[in-house]
């Protein structure tokens, strides 16, 4: 599932190709996209140049020349899949932006869970999301003052994205691991110096994310981390750190991974 790195990656590959572009048309090929999408927003969008495609946690916004905006969400599988207008569509595209330079960008999402919708000028389409990862502004002791009213489990508390946006199942366990903080501790007992060295942590995952040489850059389909994991996955390997197994729980549903040595 793509997350803040996976997103950030798609939008680099994608920015080239349609900053600065006008949309020709845009073509809904799925009930979900159609659902999300209607008639009416379709024909606000079409004729538009998109100015620059930013990010805010796991969605993507389209800054539209009238100030309101495209936004898409990847949710499950989604990635974009640039090619000419003529070609046939990709396998999975669930909707496809035609641009006035004959290119065609088309997002592929097996499983349809993705989504893009359309917001007037001066609408916030993510309100209520928590703070980026790598603002400066978000300090350890703003962090810290978000976990301390919350007494979920840590890790259930970096996915809600109210707390810190763009973070998800495989950071999360990857930033409790840096940091050596144990899954299940509740997000009110991390103390100051802790709640600095997780958000350090937090900081560090999603930067191996994004800078690992590993990954493949020169396909559409790359939105899957395919850099090493330290713990995610990992049930019954042995620590990288302490040697111990790494052990799978499950919180809301959800697998975790982590080390009963070396996360306290
Ligand atoms: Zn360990």
């Amino acid at each position: 599932m793509p997350e803040l790195p996976e997103v950030e990656l798609a939008i680099r590959r994608l920015r080239p190709f349609v900053e600065g572009r006008v949309l020709r048309a845009v073509a809904r090929l799925h009930p979900s996209t159609r659902r999300a999408l209607p008639p009416a927003h379709v024909r606000a969008a079409v004729g538009q140049r998109v100015l620059a495609v930013a990010r805010r946690g796991k969605y993507q916004l389209f800054e539209l020349a009238r100030g309101d905006r495209l936004v898409a969400h990847f949710r499950l599988d989604g990635d974009w899949n640039v090619g000419p207008a003529d070609a046939p569509l990709p396998r999975y595209a669930r909707l496809a932006l035609a641009l006035d330079d004959g290119r065609r960008v088309s997002l592929v999402d097996p499983r349809a869970f993705a989504t893009v919708t359309w917001h007037r000028a001066g609408e916030d389409p993510v309100a209520g999301l928590g703070p980026e990862p790598f603002d400066p502004g978000f300090t350890p002791a703003r962090f810290r003052a978000a976990l301390a009213r919350r007494r979920a489990a840590i890790k259930l508390v970096l996915l809600d994205q109210r707390v810190l946006a763009g973070v998800g199942n495989i950071y999360a366990a990857e930033a409790l691991w840096h940091a050596g903080v144990h899954p299940d501790t509740p997000a009110d007992r991390i103390g100051p110096s802790r709640a600095a060295r997780l958000l350090d942590a937090v900081r560090l995952a999603l930067s191996r994310g994004l800078d690992e040489p590993g990954r493949v850059f020169a396909t559409a389909q790359t939105t899957a981390t395919t850099h090493e994991l330290m713990v995610y996955g990992r049930d019954g390997e042995p620590c990288r750190r302490c040697g111990r197994r790494i052990r799978r729980v499950v919180h809301g549903a959800r697998g975790t991974w982590y080390c009963a040595g070396c996360q306290r």
